[in-house]
């Protein structure tokens, strides 16, 4: 495969073939890196990365049986359930995020789908870090158009909802939803005309060609997302996915580097099971064309490599934070200490 190969030359598609996607995973990893480090720069800005902190604003208690989150009530995993903070605690936590150099804050609740009076709570959460001058995110379960409009109201700009795997291998992990309810809230969303924040876990035992099945079903949405989370699946005890044998790490920065060439425009994010990962793997990862992390001390229930880590690899390997457009002040480089402790596991895996 060259770089005149249609697959390579960085199209926006919503027509690729499994075959097609496949034969991206197939490549050598040092040619699949340089394409996608190519496709990577003609629609982004170079070593720039997007950062957004992650809390949970609803822990644990879930009905849902996704298989590998703590906070299903179905699993024996010793989290303790946490009721809807208030107002004014999201807002300092933001507050904290935004001073750590976060452009996007995203907050997260362990719903199957939101309650009306929870829901009125949630949008004066929005408007409050909207008006801190930040990007806003929600991760809350499923959807109906109506709820969608109502987040999108309240100043909302995305809505983070993952396909987690191919459809083929979802019943697997999740019997409580389908996957068609999954692209129906998706539809919701993009109705609202709210951004996309939809992409999936890796190493929950699914084939590679599942692998190349998740990326083809999300690359053939009638619009790619606009932020793309590959998480690494984190193995936590009394969840049914603990002990899965580890994915190769080259077969995470594969899909990476595949996510990169089927969604040109898209931020790529290193997800969850980032703090599994050695330096060199997420250098690689970047080269790949990830260009989004989650930043903060937890992502949801589990660990995420805390914030000074982060600023001393990002110094390492020349990377700047991207500043939100028009936001002249955007600190250029992670800045020590701040960033969220929360609390739970859900828009970093799935929602
Ligand atoms: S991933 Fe979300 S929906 Fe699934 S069990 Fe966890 S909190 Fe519930």
């Amino acid at each position: 495969m060259t770089a005149s190969n249609p697959a390579l030359c960085g199209a926006i598609r919503h027509d690729w073939t499994l075959p097609e996607v496949q034969a991206l995973f197939a490549l050598p990893l040092l040619d699949l890196l340089l394409h996608a480090q190519r496709v990577h720069r003609e629609h982004h800005e170079p070593n720039t990365v997007q950062m957004s902190t992650l809390l949970s604003i609803k822990t644990g208690a879930c009905p849902e049986d996704c298989a590998y989150c703590p906070q299903s009530v179905r699993y024996e995993t010793g989290l303790e359930p946490e009721a809807l903070m208030e107002v004014a605690a999201v807002r300092a936590r933001a507050e904290q995020a935004r001073a750590a150099g976060a452009t996007r804050f995203c907050m997260g609740a362990a719903y199957r789908s939101p309650k009306a009076k929870d829901l009125r709570v949630i949008a004066a959460m929005i408007r409050e870090v909207r008006a801190l001058g930040m990007e806003t995110c929600a991760t809350l379960g499923m959807l109906t158009p109506e709820q969608a409009r109502e987040l999108k109201d309240a100043g909302l700009d995305y809505y983070n909802h993952n396909l987690d795997t191919s459809p083929e291998f979802y019943g697997e992990i999740i019997t409580t939803r389908t996957y068609q309810e999954r692209l129906d809230t998706l539809e919701a969303v993009r109705a609202a005309d709210l951004k996309v924040c939809c992409g999936g876990i890796l190493g929950m035992g699914e084939s590679p060609a599942d692998r190349a099945k998740l990326l083809l079903t999300l690359a053939n949405l009638p619009e790619h997302p606009e932020s793309v989370p590959i998480n690494q699946l984190v193995q936590v005890e009394g969840t049914p996915l603990a002990g899965s044998a580890p994915l190769d790490p080259f077969e995470f920065i594969r899909a990476i580097a595949v996510a990169r060439l089927l969604m040109p425009r898209s931020h790529v994010r290193l997800s969850a099971g980032r703090t599994a990962m050695s330096e060199e793997m997420q250098a690689l990862c970047f080269m790949a064309g990830a260009n989004s992390i989650f930043y903060g001390e937890k992502l949801l229930t589990t660990g995420n490599p805390d914030v000074e880590r982060d600023r001393r690899l990002f110094e390492r390997l020349g990377l700047r934070a991207e500043a939100l457009a028009g936001a002249a002040d955007a600190p250029a480089r992670p800045a020590a200490g701040g960033g969220c402790a929360c609390a739970h596991s859900h828009a970093e895996t799935a929602a």
